[in-house]
């Protein structure tokens, strides 16, 4: 516990899943002094043996319902193809009063599998925090992370006030900054910002990569003409990401449809020769990359 803390903010923190997001948040609750004990769960021995070397917790377990007894704060850190699996097994393990909160980059994944699964008086705050790097794994994760980035909470309306502002309080020391949603506008707003980046990412890379081989060599050789910022968003974590894509399917479709319709008209515009339209639209571009810039998230 840090010295300034008298009393930490959660007696018990359970985390299912200790990969970039549960160790960095687990980096940020040690050094804080937000909780008493840490207990950690995962799914394979590997990954637990590098979580308790590296001192990430108090405990360490395969079977998340041994790590959720008693918590006062459950945060899910798996991907969101875990959700599923990893609610039937700690539903009976969680007390009412308990804080059940995730970091999953889709909202709708907990209401849809996991909040109707939740037994009555547990207190579920879903939370988003958008910071990241294209690295996985426990040994990927640090308490800066989150410094200056968004957390967006999604809570049902009618959830327990107090669970809210404690979960608040958790990113708060993080050093995030506070926003809440709707779930589906959430979706919507992180198809558009995070979602089809990663997707248009993934594509040209792997239009690269089924180029003959005497351009493939040119392509990496020259790669810090542009691609090169592709291939690491390119280079993210394969299962997260296979899951983003199959939870936020409706979101991810229609805001791909629009690309598409803007791409087709790009395509034409070059075709022509059209340099007006591609210059007027690089212009308007530009300032966006301005905009995040004096919003300090560039
Ligand atoms: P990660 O580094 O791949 O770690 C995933 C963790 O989940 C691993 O510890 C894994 O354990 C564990 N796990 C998988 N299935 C499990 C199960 N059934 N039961 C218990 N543990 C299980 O993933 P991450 O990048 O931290 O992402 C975790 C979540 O954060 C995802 O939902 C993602 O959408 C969200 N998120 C990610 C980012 C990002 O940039 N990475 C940013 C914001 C939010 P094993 O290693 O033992 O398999």
């Amino acid at each position: 516990m840090g010295p300034a803390q008298t009393k930490p903010l959660f007696e018990r923190v359970a985390l299912i899943g200790i990969g970039l997001i549960g160790s960095s948040l687990a980096h940020v609750i040690r050094r804080d002094g937000l909780a008493r004990h840490i207990a950690v769960a995962a799914r394979t021995q590997t990954t637990l043996d590098t979580a308790k070397r590296l001192g990430l917790g108090d405990s360490f377990t395969l079977d998340a319902a041994e790590a959720v007894k008693g918590a006062d704060l459950v945060v899910i850190c798996t991907p969101l193809g875990a959700y599923k699996d990893v609610i039937k097994v700690i539903a009976p393990a969680l007390r009412p009063g308990t804080i059940l909160s995730d970091v999953g980059s889709v909202k709708e994944t907990m209401r849809r599998d996991v909040t109707p699964f939740v037994p009555t008086g547990v207190h579920v705050v879903p939370g988003h925090p958008v910071a990241g790097t294209e690295h996985s794994g426990p040994e990927s994760g640090f308490a800066e992370l989150f410094r200056g980035r968004w957390c967006i909470l999604t809570p049902e309306p009618g959830t327990d006030k107090q669970a809210i502002e404690r979960v608040e309080e958790l990113w708060r020391s993080a050093g995030m900054l506070i926003e809440f949603m709707e779930i589906s506008h959430h979706d919507q707003v992180l198809a558009i910002t995070s979602h089809l980046p990663h997707l248009i990412a993934y594509t040209i890379v792997g239009t690269a990569t089924d180029l003959e081989e005497h351009l493939k060599g040119e392509v990496i050789k020259f790669s810090a003409s542009g691609f090169r910022d592709f291939t690491r968003i390119a280079a993210s974590d394969p299962v997260m990401w296979r899951d983003i894509f199959l939870a936020n399917r409706e979101a991810v479709l229609e805001i791909l449809g629009r690309f598409t319709e803007d791409l087709t008209a790009m395509q034409r515009a070059i075709r022509r020769g059209e340099g007006d339209m591609l210059q007027s639209v690089f212009t308007r571009t530009r300032a966006i990359r301005r905009s995040i810039i004096e919003a300090k998230q560039a």
